[in-house]
């Protein structure tokens, strides 16, 4: 019984797409962007890469450069943040189909940054999610708990309520497009990983939300990313449990030898 079980998670973990994303956050001028593009190009030439996803999250204005500089790699494009509606008032703001025409495939959303930072509320998330998968975007969602949480023993409950409340309304067929990033918020930039215990923990209790949201077989197709100071170092360890199924990589996305060997750990 346990091996049957056993070689069903791993098997399943076989199955998943695993993806690894880099998110640049606020850095590179276009010109700085294709650069690390061609350097990142040129680090993973020749090998085999066919493992996972490899995804760029740059700044608006490098979408479009970046789209051009991925043609013929492996390497597809994400934005960084979307608004809910199609076009008008919103000054500042970037639609869907604006992300879409310059050649974006993702978008990031709900980073922690964004929630910390600009306001964002799990209902500004849960609308540019339902806007992203709408207009065509996949998604890469992004949750995780506050360091007093996590202190405060309720990281479970907090992420849970995030998933719940980002996801509302989204269609068992639109998962199909949804990453979840669970990203803890006290390990982002900060250089304090957590172990690989603690990320397994957290992605596994997301997969039980996910499978109480819509069944079993959604929760075990659906990509659970880790990010929070995912680095060259410490990849291969996160990357290696069962329910991680990638990572969401700030500064160590902007070095093109070290995302190649975070790309080279998910192999
Ligand atoms: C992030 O920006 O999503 C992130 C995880 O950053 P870092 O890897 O720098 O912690």
């Amino acid at each position: 019984m346990y091996i049957i079980s056993l070689k069903y998670i791993i098997m399943n973990k076989a199955t998943r797409k695993t993806v690894i994303a880099g998110n640049w956050k606020m850095n590179k001028t276009p010109d700085e962007a294709v650069a690390l593009i061609e350097a990142i190009k040129a680090e993973i030439a020749g090998k085999d890469t066919s493992g996972c996803d490899i995804i760029a999250g740059v700044p608006f204005v490098d979408l479009a450069v970046v789209a051009k500089a991925i043609e013929g790699s492996p390497i597809k494009l994400a934005a960084q943040n979307v608004h809910w509606a199609a076009s008008g008032a919103f000054t500042g703001e970037i639609s869907a189909d604006m992300l879409k025409a310059v050649g974006a495939e993702y978008v990031i959303i709900g980073h922690s940054e964004r929630r910390q930072y600009f306001g964002e509320t799990d209902e500004t998330v849960n609308k540019r999610t339902a806007a992203a998968l709408a207009a065509g975007l996949k998604v890469i969602l992004c949750v995780g708990e506050l360091k007093e949480e996590r202190l405060s023993g309720i990281t479970e409950e907090i992420v849970a309520m995030q998933v719940k409340l980002d996801l509302a309304g989204v269609s068992k067929e639109d998962m199909a497009n949804v990453i979840i990033a669970y990203e803890p918020v006290w390990a982002i930039g900060t250089g304090l990983t957590a172990t690989a215990e603690q990320a397994e923990e957290v992605c596994a209790a997301i997969r039980g939300v996910i499978a109480k949201l819509y069944d079993e077989t959604v929760a075990e197709a659906t990509t659970i990313q880790y990010g929070g100071s995912m680095n060259a170092g410490n990849a291969a360890e996160l990357l290696s449990m069962k329910n991680v199924d990638g990572g969401l990589i700030g500064g160590a996305s902007l070095k093109a030898p070290d995302f190649a060997v975070i790309i080279g750990a998910a192999q």
